[in-house]
């Protein structure tokens, strides 16, 4: 099977009101003048996936949701379905990420679940795991993500395009990030929990590295072994940021 390309996605968070379109439509011309080996995600607040997808449309960048309810409708104030990321112009959708997984008390058979909600709509899902500072300094960090993907990653992803973000709580918006090898480390233990459970879907689905990835540490980040690709937060908010990370891929 061949090596399928790197995807950088890039997680906008709770930023960015219009003015922002501007920051994806500079990664979108750039990526026009200067075609990328990855394949590149913006995903912004729901309320301007609309407009993001219609600012890029016919370029490379794919758009992207940051969570999504398991549910296709019902009543569930506030939430937004998959199907409703998906008819705004979402190709994939973040799920699991420790803001939410810590401030939502998102557990895996919940973000399992959102799993099966975004592929019942056709979205390629994000799964994020990641130890905390604390499950890491007591040498659980390999045990703690490997449960998170078990848990988070339902069975009807067989077959299917997904990826998983190998995100350390401690290394998110911190500045701080894991030596090259933790991450290769629990880079390798994914990858055999992937093959494990859905085989040759498992060995190819690519493991993004996340947590304060800059333009400084990509490219070594990146060339990792079983690094393909990396979910990027802060670094993504301005296209001067964002472009030199995705050229590293
Ligand atoms: C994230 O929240 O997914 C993330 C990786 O953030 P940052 O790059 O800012 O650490």
């Amino acid at each position: 099977m061949s090596t399928p390309r790197p995807l950088i996605a890039g997680n906008w968070k709770m930023n960015g009101l219009a003015a922002a379109l501007d920051e994806a439509r500079a990664v979108a011309a750039a990526l026009e003048e200067r075609p990328a080996g990855a394949r590149v995600a913006v995903c912004p607040p729901a309320t301007l996936i609309d407009r993001l997808a219609e600012a890029v449309a016919g370029s490379a960048v794919l758009v992207g949701g940051q969570d999504c309810r398991a549910e296709a409708a019902g009543a569930f104030t506030g939430d937004v379905a998959a199907e409703m990321l998906a008819e705004a112009g979402a190709r994939l959708v973040i799920l699991g990420h420790s803001e939410r997984r810590a401030g939502y008390g998102e557990t895996d058979a919940v973000v399992a679940a959102k799993v099966e909600g975004a592929l019942r709509a056709g979205l390629e899902p994000i799964i994020c795991v990641g130890e905390t500072l604390a499950e890491r300094q007591a040498g659980r960090a390999l045990e703690v993500v490997t449960a998170q993907v078990r848990g988070s990653a339902p069975a009807a992803l067989a077959g299917r395009d997904f990826a998983i973000a190998y995100e350390p709580v401690w290394a998110i918006g911190s500045g701080l990030t894991p030596s090259i090898e933790q991450i290769e480390e629990v880079h390798v233990a994914v990858r055999a929990v992937l093959v494990e459970m859905f085989g040759a879907t498992g060995a190819a689905s690519p493991i993004l590295y996340g947590g304060s990835v800059k333009p400084t540490n990509a490219a070594e980040i990146l060339s990792a072994r079983e690094v393909g690709g990396a979910l990027v937060g802060g670094a993504s908010l301005k296209a001067a940021d964002f472009l030199p990370i995705i050229v590293a891929a």
